[in-house]
């Protein structure tokens, strides 16, 4: 926050402005009753009009300077900390995100963040506004009639006591609130998400008496918080008005006495109803700078978060892509037994090396490990000898093409998926690249050819189509080493057809880990390797290699 400190310091001088300007209103209304209504000396309204009408433009354009200063202090601030910690979330393992709940990540990242700058932003600075004006209304009260100001004072404990009463209360409310709503999100997400198993079951009746009953739940929780809300206003005007009773009782005692003229009067109850406000903003100022500090705790926590893996320091010159490893082990965190182990390998430059294996016997733990999502628990993985916790991520990953076994299409255009591989790749490359893809064709055919937006996940491409732009990703990139898992999933015969040319394409002249179950692919590969599964019994040899 440092960085805005001269738009708080503006928001602080506003606040004061605007206090005084307040303040000069307060007394010229005082002025005008005594001098003008009292006496019906109309001449001497124009001064004193005038005056107050400058004061209200003055103390309204304070206020607009104020709100907006305070507004891009506080906007700067959460867009700054949630690029800083999405910058920290999007470097964490892959395993380490999917472990977190995703709309618990999110609420993070969104109102969390936007909570904490209450703490650093506007809670300081309500902070000071209030304290200026109950110091300053309060005083100004005192210097005009003392002994009424202690009287009136003591309604103040009883006004702040309830904004904490009532604070607390709602606070309490609104993290169910927030909590329901998630609920409600999540819900309905899953449910549509699954749609077509709910519909080929039968199940809508399910899937909506779940939302129902979320959504009920929010809504009993909303009509608490309306509730409660709607019961502090009345409550607080009947604290005020009881305040002005007592005021008008005593100061009309005193007017008959000639001790006070009308004018001080109203002027008085002009001070007291600015005082109660910033009273009662102090009140609620502890409990949400609480819940703020709540909401501290859960973005620092995101940001304690160390990533599985560290950073190494070493960069490489041209790669070669010879590929080793020996004996590598690993078991997941809280797995009781090894995902991998003592497995060695040796991939030389430019070779491919295919993975066959059971399901479950590590083939795509074996792809996190070359990507370095995570440090084998035993053994070492070499790339051109140099063991990968040396190098530095930017390094490995600029040099490692991995295909994964879900390909990934991200919302924008075809052209965008395709230059997603390689950032400053030229129109031609993406060109050349679906071609040897084969995806050039049927990319041309699309409503805008290259620059057809593509839904969310590809959802309009078929399986094929989606894998043939990964391979046109995958070949942009042009790194040395290639690590394709299962490229042929869930494809048909004819699809997997289409697919071996462009693969090839892709694995010519780089070393490539390929993992799949399809024997055709396999065959394309220099040697076979196979994973052993049920590692539990460990009597089982873990490689066996086939030329
Ligand atoms: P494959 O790709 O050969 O089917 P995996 O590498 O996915 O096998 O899994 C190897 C073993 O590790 C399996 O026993 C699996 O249950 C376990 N495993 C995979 N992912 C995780 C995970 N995130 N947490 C715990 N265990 C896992």
């Amino acid at each position: 926050m440092r960085v805005d400190k001269w738009k708080l310091i503006g928001v602080t001088v506003s606040a004061l402005v605007t206090t005084g300007c307040e303040l000069a209103g307060v007394w010229v209304f005082g002025r005008i009753t005594d001098d003008v209504l009292t006496t019906g000396i109309l001449a001497a309204l124009i001064p004193l009009a005038l005056f107050w009408l400058g004061a209200a433009i003055l103390g309204g354009a304070a206020q607009f300077v104020g709100s907006w200063l305070s507004a891009s202090a506080a906007e700067g601030f959460v867009a700054r900390l949630r690029d800083h910690v999405f910058g920290h979330v999007v470097r964490l393992s892959p395993g380490t995100i999917d472990r977190m709940e995703h709309g618990d990540l999110i609420a993070r990242l969104t109102d969390d963040v936007e909570e904490v700058e209450e703490i650093v932003g506007s809670g300081p600075v309500r902070a000071v506004s209030s304290v200026l004006g109950v110091v300053s209304f309060g005083v100004a009260a005192l210097i005009l009639r003392w002994e009424l100001a202690l009287l009136t004072f003591a309604a103040a404990p009883v006004l702040w006591f309830a904004a904490r009463r009532f604070s607390r209360r709602i606070g309490a409310v609104a993290d169910d609130e927030r909590r329901t709503n998630g609920a409600v999100t999540a819900v309905v997400e899953e449910s549509v998400s699954a749609v077509a198993l709910v519909q080929a079951y039968n199940r809508e009746d399910l899937v909506t008496g779940r939302v129902a009953s979320a959504g009920g739940r929010w809504a009993r929780i909303r009509i608490a918080q309306a509730r409660l809300s709607g019961a502090y206003g009345p409550l607080v005007s009947v604290v005020e008005t009881l305040c002005v009773l007592a005021i008008v009782g005593v100061g009309a005692w005193e007017i008959g006495a000639g001790r006070l003229t009308l004018g001080g009067l109203l002027t008085f109850a002009g001070l007291i109803s600015y005082l109660y406000p910033p009273v009662q903003s102090l009140g609620h100022l502890a409990l949400s700078l609480a819940s703020a500090r709540a909401a501290g705790e859960r973005v620092t926590e995101l940001l304690d978060t160390a990533p599985e893996v560290t950073d190494g320091a070493r960069r490489l010159g041209a790669v070669r892509g010879d590929l080793e490893l020996c004996s590598v082990g690993y078991r997941y965190p809280g797995a009781t037994r090894d995902a991998l182990r003592g497995l060695s390998l040796h991939v030389p430059a430019g070779r491919t090396v295919a993975v066959v294996g059971p399901s479950g016997a590590g083939k795509s733990t074996l792809t996190k490990l070359l990507l370095r999502y995570a440090d084998p628990a035993s053994g070492r993985l070499l790339l051109d000898g140099v063991d990968l916790r040396d190098l530095s991520l930017d390094a490995l990953r600029d040099n490692v093409t991995l295909l994964p076994q879900e390909t990934t299409i991200l919302h924008g255009t075809v052209r965008e998926n395709i230059a997603f591989g390689r950032p400053g790749v030229t129109d031609a490359e993406i060109v050349a690249a679906a071609v040897a893809a084969d995806a050039d064709a049927f990319v041309r055919r699309l409503p805008d050819g290259y620059d057809t937006v593509l839904g969310d996940r590809g959802r309009f491409l078929s399986g094929g189509q989606r894998q043939r732009v990964a391979i046109a990703r995958a070949l942009v990139r042009d790194a040395p080493v290639l690590v394709l898992d299962e490229p042929t999933t869930g494809l048909d015969a004819a699809a997997v057809r289409r697919l071996l040319g462009p693969l090839r394409r892709l694995m010519a002249g780089r070393t490539t880990v390929l993992i799949t179950h399809d024997l055709r692919l396999a065959a394309e590969a220099d040697r076979v390797v196979t994973l052993g599964g049920d590692l539990g019994k460990g009597s089982r040899p873990l490689v066996t290699e086939s030329a």
